[in-house]
């Protein structure tokens, strides 16, 4: 009997099941190609959940999220849900979603496939090739820190202050997922920070450095947030992981993704904490948003959720030489000259959504 692997499907709104239907196409041909199963279970989050149960998460969608193995997410949000209030709103699902499953490290992949190199704001030779991966910590930071807000303080004068605090233990953690992710790649970890004007960089330096020291196989390096904001357009590929902080990870994952030319080709992860089996929760999705502009259109690229799923099988599952196959895929199908509209290039051919997603799953099928 084939082990089952549960994984929540969740499409989510706009253009959102327009990628995950490519993914679905794609975990079919993976299960007919390979003897594995995925038991395999759609919910609704985001806009279509508040449209259909008031809410943009239920309480059934965040209980099958926290039993699933993985969750593969497409997109929420849209106009239609603009004027709704804060707390119902498409976005708050997904936050609370990440939350409650407990996911500190975002892990953000920026690869820049050679088909796509002249799509990229820098020289094709400085990025064709580059692969790094941004290890962001995702639930701590100035974003979650207290004190914060707004204050009168006299004579027509307001102060505004944010809290950057970070705990021993949510820095370990984090680093410890940065160092297992080198791992699996080129060995190299630069840790981020600003130990020279801040505390909670000097604590980050200190946590990294005893953390790197269990981890003899791994080359570590300390770099300051700006210097990194710098090296990144200067020589990306000097970079293998790159793990920081929420603010600092934020910037500098856009910063990171913007060498790799298009939005819609870059995957994400987030993982929680790993249990007593060594599993963490995941939850895996596309970077981009819901495209409402051209949802419906059949001009959505499924690339980013299909690398995303690619993910999962690496990270997830464990396999990782099934998960470069899909890579692969994506890649020959790019370099074979097919392209959606955000990715199209002159003398290349221009495809829908479903005709890049059946080429992906027929290269894929001869790769397995
Ligand atoms: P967006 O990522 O949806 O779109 C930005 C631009 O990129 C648009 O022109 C869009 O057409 C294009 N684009 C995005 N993904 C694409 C793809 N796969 N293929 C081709 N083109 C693609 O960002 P936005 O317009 O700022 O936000 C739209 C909605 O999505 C908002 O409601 C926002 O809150 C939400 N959003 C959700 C997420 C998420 O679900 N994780 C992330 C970002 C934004």
């Amino acid at each position: 009997m084939p082990i089952a692997r549960k994984l929540l499907v969740l499409p989510g709104d706009g253009i959102g099941s327009e990628v995950i239907d490519q993914v679905c196409r794609v975990i079919k041909i993976y299960e007919e190609y390979r003897a594995i199963s995925f038991d395999t279970k759609n919910g609704l989050v985001g806009g279509v959940s508040y449209d259909e149960l008031g809410t943009p998460l239920s309480d059934e969608t965040l209980n099958d999220a926290l039993e699933a193995d993985a969750v593969l997410l497409g997109a929420v949000g849209g106009v239609k849900w603009d004027n709704v209030e804060r707390q119902h709103r498409p976005e708050a699902g997904l936050l609370r979603l990440r939350k409650e499953m407990g996911l500190f490290a975002n892990l953000r992949p920026a690869t820049c496939l050679p088909a796509l190199a002249g799509s990229s704001s820098l020289k094709s030779e400085l990025v064709s090739g580059l692969d790094l991966l941004i290890v962001r910590e995702l639930t701590g930071g100035v974003y979650f820190g207290e004190p914060r807000g707004i204050t009168d303080i006299g004579g027509g004068e307001k102060r505004a202050i944010d809290t950057q605090i970070y705990t021993s233990n949510e820095i370990r953690r984090v680093l410890h997922v940065a160092m297992e992710m080198a791992r699996k790649r080129e060995k190299k970890v630069h840790s981020v920070e600003k130990a020279n004007v801040m505390e909670t960089g000097v604590l980050w330096r200190q946590i990294a450095t005893s953390v790197g020291e269990g981890y003899s196989d791994i080359a570590l390096e300390h770099m300051y947030a700006d210097n990194c904001a710098m090296q990144l357009v200067r020589n990306p590929k000097q970079f293998d992981v790159i793990v920081t902080d929420n603010l600092f990870g934020d910037l500098l994952s856009d910063c990171a993704a913007m060498l790799t030319g298009s939005l819609g080709m870059l995957p994400s992860a987030s993982l929680g904490e790993e249990d007593s089996f060594g599993r963490r929760k995941a939850l895996y999705e596309p970077v981009h948003g819901s495209a409402p502009d051209i949802a419906g259109q059949g001009k959505a690229n499924p690339i980013a959720t299909i690398l995303s799923f690619a993910m999962c099988l690496r990270y997830t599952f464990d396999l990782d030489e099934d998960a470069k196959a899909l890579e692969q895929a994506c890649a020959d199908v790019l370099d074979a000259g097919l392209r959606t509209a955000d990715i199209m290039q002159e003398g290349k051919t221009l495809v829908s959504t479903e005709e890049i997603g059946e080429e992906v799953c027929l290269a894929f099928g001869k790769l397995l």
